[in-house]
């Protein structure tokens, strides 16, 4: 159990949800919300995070809090697993694109765009929507992302089944439950969902992606990258690692201030270390982008990792 704004978390999905909140809080405090609704047709002042009073909370960021739907996210998980694979190489995984694609595309308001890449004579995407800033002097882009293929490991064959619902579905539903809340809101900046494929090769599609942001000098002020954030571990208790390199401590610091100011609950690690390259987040500090990464814990890994029983099922003691 969790406590969340006061309120007590009884949650099947515990991990994914409480890290879901804290993506939320930082992501638009970042991107400078505004107080109003889209469709309220009136724009007030964006009362961003960074001016708040220390441990203040602001009430636009509860009521996004408030809006996450359990429900949605078990669905997004199970949608993905039953794919049987997402090896990036299968139609499986190509149809997993299709189905990311048109979730994007329910929101109006975002802008849903495949991006095509070669790898190994194949061709594969990245799905990209995003949601346009209201200022339009301002060009600074912020993304949120995951990796959406997936893998398993020898003696099993990825062509049968890699179900990778920790691995990385939960990324990818927090990353379109973000969307889904955050299409409802106006920002100053842009926000871009990003849901990479290639991962398990090799960061394929996030090299593609960051190396074609470069060359378009795209004002990308910080990557999250949500990498296996499903499983609650044997103490049952939501932790998380943040991985950051120097240049995006700052970030780290940040998710880190917001889960105690929010009182999200996550078991918190801090990790300034640049030889952590394991996961997209690093196709960015390539190209000097701040990027970090946010995992569960380390010292209480998912068991059932790059196997064919990395089930939503098997993320949680609440998931019987
Ligand atoms: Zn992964």
């Amino acid at each position: 159990m969790s406590r969340v704004g006061g309120v007590e978390l009884v949650s099947r999905l515990l991990a994914t949800t409480v890290a879901l909140f804290l993506l939320l809080s930082v992501c638009s405090s970042l991107a400078g919300f505004e107080a109003t609704r889209t469709s309220l047709d009136q724009h007030e002042s964006s009362d961003s995070f960074k001016t708040s009073e220390p441990n203040s909370t602001n009430p636009t960021i509860e009521e996004m809090i408030a809006q996450v739907s359990e429900q949605d996210l078990e669905k997004y998980i199970q949608d993905l697993q039953d794919f049987g694979t997402r090896y990036a190489y299968t139609t499986q995984c190509n149809e997993s694109a299709q189905y990311i694609y048109d979730e994007f595309d329910k929101y109006e308001a975002l802008e849903v765009e495949s991006q095509y890449f070669v790898y190994n004579d194949h061709t594969m995407r990245n799905v990209v929507a995003t949601l346009p800033g209201f200022n339009t002097t301002n060009n600074s882009i912020y993304i949120i992302s995951a990796h959406y293929d997936s893998i398993v490991n020898y003696p099993f064959n990825p062509y049968e089944s890699a179900p990778g619902a920790d691995d990385d579905a939960s990324g990818v539903a927090a990353v379109l439950e973000t969307a889904k809340i955050f299409s409802k809101y106006r920002f100053e900046s842009t926000v871009r969902f990003v849901t990479f494929s290639a991962e398990e090769l090799g960061l394929f599609g996030s090299r593609y992606y960051a190396g074609q942001a470069k060359s378009n000098y795209d004002d990308i002020e910080g990557v999250i990258q949500f990498d296996m954030i499903g499983y609650t571990g044997s103490d049952d208790k939501p932790d998380l690692d943040i991985i950051g390199d120097n240049q995006s401590e700052w970030l780290v610091d940040l998710m880190n201030d917001t889960n105690d100011r929010y009182g999200i609950g996550i078991n918190f690690d801090k990790i300034i270390d640049s030889t952590l390259t394991w996961s997209d987040h690093s196709s960015f500090w390539d190209e000097r982008y701040c990027a970090i990464c946010g995992i569960e814990d380390q010292e209480d890994f998912n068991p059932y990792y790059h196997t064919p029983y990395d089930y939503r099922q098997t993320q949680s003691c609440f998931c019987k």
